[in-house]
Order: C-alpha cells, then sequence, then structure tokens
C-alpha cells in the first residue's frame, strides 16, 4: 500500500484524474465529487501538505498558483464570477494532505459557503 497521498498518485499519473491544466509546477483536474458545475483543483507538484506547511521559498509557487486558478477561471467560463477555498487541516475540513486551491463556479454561489 503506497503512503503517497491520493493527489501525489495522480501527479505521478498512478491514477487517472480529468486533467484541465498542466505546467511544471502545478495540475488542475475536475474535483471527483463536484460542488459546482465547475469545480476543479489546483495543486502544486511540489508535495506540501497545507497551507500550514507552505514556507517562504514557497511565495513564487503560491503566486504561480493563483495565477493558474485565475487564467482557468476565465478559461472555464466563470468570468461572471467564481469561488476559491483553502481548506487547511482537520478542522478546516481537509481530507487530502496535499495542498490544493478549490476553483468553483458556473452556478450563483451563496455566502455563508452553499
Ligand atoms: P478537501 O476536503 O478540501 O481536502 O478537498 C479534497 C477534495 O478532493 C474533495 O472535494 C474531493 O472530492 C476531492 N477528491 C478526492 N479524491 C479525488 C480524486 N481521486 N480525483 C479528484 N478529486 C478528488
Amino acid at each position: 500500500m503506497s503512503d503517497k497521498s491520493i493527489f501525489k498518485r495522480i501527479i505521478d499519473k498512478e491514477i487517472p484524474a480529468d486533467i484541465v491544466y498542466e505546467d511544471d509546477q502545478c495540475l488542475a483536474f475536475n474535483d471527483i465529487s463536484p460542488q459546482a458545475p465547475t469545480h476543479v483543483l489546483v495543486i502544486p507538484k511540489k508535495e506540501i501538505v497545507s497551507l500550514a506547511h507552505v514556507q517562504d521559498e514557497d511565495g513564487p509557487l503560491i503566486a504561480h498558483l493563483f495565477l493558474v486558478v485565475k487564467k482557468l477561471a476565465f478559461e472555464l467560463g466563470l468570468g461572471s464570477g467564481f469561488r476559491t477555498i483553502i481548506n487547511s487541516g482537520a478542522d478546516g475540513g481537509q481530507t487530502v494532505d496535499h495542498l490544493h486551491i478549490h476553483l468553483m463556479g458556473g452556478r450563483s454561489l451563496t455566502w455563508p459557503p452553499g
């Protein structure tokens, strides 16, 4: 049994995912359990457990992830609005221990989250 996270296994192409974008630093794929018509996860290829584990040296990578999120939002037709979420730690609702940004849209999202 591999001790890699499920997302690391997707990065390594050991298991399939519906990939919508990839470059040398990151990968974006459709969430397997979408909570909106568009629900994409953007992840760094570097193994970072969560936002709480980001180091100062990761600054350019984190900036890159957000620029990719913005680019994808427009490419996926979310110009009228979208939501980004990063769950961190057990009490933050994080279920996969590899940093990921949720990009959601395609319907009118409500607040508090819904
Ligand atoms: P979080 O709860 O913030 O850690 O989000 C983890 C997300 O990963 C959830 O929205 C899951 O639906 C999604 N997920 C888990 N396994 C997979 C997978 N194999 N492919 C795509 N999305 C996944």
